[in-house]
Parts: structure tokens; C-alpha cells; sequence
């Protein structure tokens, strides 16, 4: 396998400079040398290999050999999250990108402790980058800019198999059973905060057409608790 590299320019056959910390990983890091290959990836779909040109102190130029576009996957996995604290929610971010999510919508909900700021979704997006590069994944997982759960349930909920996460209620769908909701639909999950939904927000999310799952006996933290149901969505989505 080729050595990766995300270049967010949809590219075409002929030469791309390769700029910025991406050249940096490929002089640096990685040590490549002119006439070896790599392959490039534009995180929406587009992959292709190249051929290193020449190498500069800070760019790279490459000469393109193939292009292939990836179909866009027959359905999502969306899931709205409580933002956990500190380093946790890059992990979080990490591992959803290698499981396939789709979307991760950080969420305001009345118990979240953690609000990340605009920059620090920033950062996060270049953790998806890396752990693109590294699972050979070739779309991005998006990042949506926080939300409050009020806009969430209404804007994302209807005409979606939606699935709100609350081990405070007992009647639950038990999802450890993998195979719910019709087979290639999309399936959205919402984990909430270590203090759990209040509720009101879980009342909100029924009447919106939500239903409420098990994750098991067990108190889940919240990156966890994402991890188990992106799993459950990979799981429906390689049937
Ligand atoms: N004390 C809180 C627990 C919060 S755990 C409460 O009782 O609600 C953080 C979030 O992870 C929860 O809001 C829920 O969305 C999810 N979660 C954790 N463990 C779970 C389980 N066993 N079943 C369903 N959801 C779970």
C-alpha cells in the first residue's frame, strides 16, 4: 500500500503541488524521494496515484498516473453527541472516523459540561485527515458545527430511523440487536451527556419519532457509548 496524502482540491491528470503540513509529512516524516509513488485521496470520494516529481524544502510536486471516484456509501450513520471532556472527544472523533460514521454532531444539551470551541473543531478536523490517511478511508467524516439539541431532534430526526440512547428508560428497542430499521437506510443515534438527558429532552425526541435503545446493563461513557452505536451502524451497513 501507498503511502496517503489529502489534498482537499479535486485534482485531474497532469501535475498538483502537494503544500502545507501534507508536504511536510511526505519530505519529513516519511522521507519520500522523487520516482516513488504515492497515493492521494480528496476526502470526498476522489482517489488517484502519483508519482513524486521533485521535492522542495516546503512543496512537492506530483504527476498524476490514475484518478477513480469511490460511489458515495448507500447510507449514513449520523450520530449527535455530548461532547466529552478534554482529550476524549479527539479519540471519539478518531475511532468514529475508522468505524464509518458519516456525521458527528457535537451537541448543547441541559447536562453537557464541555462546549468545544470553533478552533478546537477545527483541530478536530485535521484528526479526521490523519486517521483517514491511516484506515484508507476516502471521505471525510463531517464535523457539524455544535448544536442545540432542541434544533437537532427537529431538523435531523424526521423521516430518519432515529435512536435516542437512555438507559434511564424502561422501555427500550434493544439494539444489540443489530438489525434494525429497514435494510441501506440511514440510521442517526443521539448519545447524551455523563449526566445523562434530562427528561424533557428525551420526551422531545419521542415525539419527534425517536426511539429509545439499550446499550446493555452497563453505564457507558459517552465516547463509548458512540463507539458501541457506530459499530451497530457498520454492522447493518456490511449485511
Ligand atoms: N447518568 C446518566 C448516564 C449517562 S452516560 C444516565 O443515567 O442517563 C452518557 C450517555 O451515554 C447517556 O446519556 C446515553 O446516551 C449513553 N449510554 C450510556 N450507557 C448506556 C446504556 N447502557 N444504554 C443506553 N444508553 C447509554
Amino acid at each position: 500500500m501507498f503511502s496517503r496524502f489529502f489534498t482537499p482540491q479535486f485534482f485531474e491528470s497532469g501535475d498538483l503541488t502537494l503544500d502545507g503540513s501534507e508536504a511536510h509529512h511526505l519530505i519529513h516524516v516519511m522521507r519520500i524521494k522523487p520516482g516513488e509513488i504515492v497515493e492521494l485521496f480528496d476526502g470526498q470520494g476522489q482517489t488517484g496515484q502519483a508519482e513524486v516529481v521533485s521535492v522542495k524544502k516546503r512543496d512537492v510536486e506530483l504527476r498524476i498516473l490514475t484518478i477513480c471516484c469511490e460511489a458515495p456509501p448507500s447510507s449514513e450513520i449520523i450520530i449527535g453527541t455530548a461532547v466529552p471532556k478534554g482529550d476524549r472527544f479527539a479519540w471519539l472523533i478518531e475511532k468514529a472516523t475508522e468505524l464509518g460514521v458519516t456525521r458527528i454532531v457535537p451537541l448543547t444539551t441541559v447536562r453537557s459540561s464541555s462546549d468545544p470551541r470553533d478552533s478546537k473543531l477545527e483541530r478536530l478536523r485535521q484528526t479526521v485527515v490523519s486517521a483517514c490517511k491511516q484506515s484508507g478511508r476516502n471521505r471525510l467524516l463531517e464535523i457539524a458545527p455544535v448544536t442545540m439539541w432542541s434544533e437537532f431532534v427537529r431538523h435531523e430526526f424526521p423521516n430518519r430511523s432515529a435512536y435516542i440512547a437512555h438507559p434511564a428508560d424502561p422501555i427500550q428497542t434493544d439494539l444489540r440487536h443489530p438489525f434494525l430499521g429497514k435494510p441501506n437506510s440511514s440510521m442517526l443515534f443521539a448519545i447524551g451527556p455523563e449526566g445523562g438527558f434530562t427528561d424533557e429532552e428525551f420526551r422531545l425526541a419521542i415525539a419527534a419519532g425517536g426511539k429509545p435503545i439499550s446499550l446493555g446493563p452497563l453505564i457507558l461513557r459517552v465516547e463509548t457509548a458512540v463507539l458501541a452505536v457506530a459499530a451497530l451502524g457498520l454492522a447493518r451497513q456490511c449485511l
